[in-house]
């Protein structure tokens, strides 16, 4: 049986590995080395020089390729370096569309790195495909979107933009960090590019910095090789390694995310402290319907506004919290909670988070997998 026929979860452990030459090693070794003996100028077993491909790197690159039912994988050292190939991808004068409530560092990312040399950013709540339309001009060359958004949980119709770009002849490249291939697979919906920071779900255990790139399209591939090996800004053997490690659980790991998510979400909506609370799998939530179609689970993310709360009140709450860590990230098997108004959205101006809906008392919690009712009791008790 092939490895691509395999079902999701067996692909999370066997996919894009194959076992170790030397010693018939199960897990593929840590090749920390910079470069292979040649026999003669140019014979060599697969790999030349590290920065071009290591064979730990290969192994995690195939690994997410299968998972998100891609041909071609690719591995930086974080997940803006990946943006980052993307971005070279442009010329000075082109023009992307991105989503309104943006990861804070691709909005830095664009606006105060890319901005510069002549590439264009325009936003949009990509809620209404007549209005993304309308913002498409000759010079349009990516569109980019992040859904569940960050942090208020909107749902973008993957499927619906992707209609879009393709009659444009746009690329469409899907910021897959939240959901993980485990919930949403973009490359089967349309997308031409996923973007992984793979330092959350994928490795899920808060102890790397890596990211990760997936297309179809083998000519897309070879730009984005071109791009890798040029810059440089790869994966290290060490983190390739941990990265597959925490790939072999994720299936497990996201069910639980999911099953916890949902209790703290419900937990949260009932509780008297509680104003709103941001999930998608609330039946009010305005994109239930689409989150059902292109989602198979809602994901441990959620936000919430305590009642009457300021920005003094979100402070205590995060502060009061025992098991939930202030700190930023997201996506680990611990518990996380972030307060955006003051850290992951601190740089972004006032009015503008507020129009998207970062108020001062919104605040995000990373449902991790302890037990949830340790969870719920901690939530009570800095709530009170
Ligand atoms: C963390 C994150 C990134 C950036 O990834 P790094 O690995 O921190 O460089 C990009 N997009 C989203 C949605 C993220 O959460």
């Amino acid at each position: 049986m092939s490895k691509k026929e395999l079902k999701f979860n067996s692909r999370a452990i066997h996919g894009g590995q194959i076992p170790e030459r030397g010693y018939g090693a199960v897990m593929p070794p840590i090749y920390q080395t910079s470069t292979y003996a040649q026999s003669t100028p140019g014979e060599h077993k697969g790999h030349e020089y590290s920065r071009v491909s290591n064979p730990t790197r290969t192994a995690l690159e195939n690994a997410v390729a299968s998972l998100e039912n891609g041909g071609f994988g690719m591995a930086f050292g974080s997940g803006m370096a990946a943006i980052d190939a993307v971005m070279k991808l442009l010329d000075p004068g082109d023009e992307v569309i991105c989503t309104n409530d943006l990861y804070g560092g691709s909005y830095r990312l664009f606006k105060q790195v890319y901005a510069k040399y002549g590439i264009k950013f325009l936003f949009s709540s990509m809620s209404d495909m007549g209005e993304l339309e309308s913002q498409i001009t000759q010079n349009t060359k990516l569109v980019w979107l992040e859904t569940p958004t960050n942090p208020m949980m909107n749902i973008i119709d993957i499927a619906a933009v992707a209609k879009v770009t393709k009659k444009h002849r746009i690329l469409l490249g899907v910021d897959n960090t939240f959901a993980t291939p485990f919930l949403q697979r973009p490359l089967d919906l349309g997308a031409n590019l996923v973007m992984h920071s793979a330092t959350k779900y994928l490795a899920g255990h808060s102890d790397v910095v890596v990211g990760a790139l997936v297309v179809k399209d083998k000519k897309l591939a070879e730009q984005l090789y071109f791009i890798q090996k040029s810059s440089g800004a790869i994966c290290g053997p060490m983190d390739s390694f941990l990265t597959l490690r925490g790939i072999k659980t994720l299936h497990v790991r996201m069910q639980r995310h999911c099953e916890n998510g949902a209790v703290v979400a419900n937990f949260l909506n009932n509780h008297p402290k509680i104003g709103k609370v941001y999930w998608p799998g609330f039946e009010t939530h305005p994109n239930h319907k689409i989150a059902n179609q292109q989602m198979d689970g809602y994901g441990g993310m959620i936000s919430f506004v305590p009642k009457g709360g300021n920005y003094d009140e979100a402070i205590r709450i995060v502060e009061k919290l025992e098991i939930f860590t202030l700190a930023e990230s997201l996506g680990g098997v611990e518990s996380l909670v972030g307060h955006p108004a003051s850290m992951s959205h601190g740089s972004v101006p006032k009015v503008e988070r507020e129009k998207n809906g970062v108020v001062d008392a919104l605040i995000r919690l990373s449902v991790g997998i302890e037990d949830v009712d340790d969870l719920m009791a901690d939530l009570d008790q800095a709530l009170n």
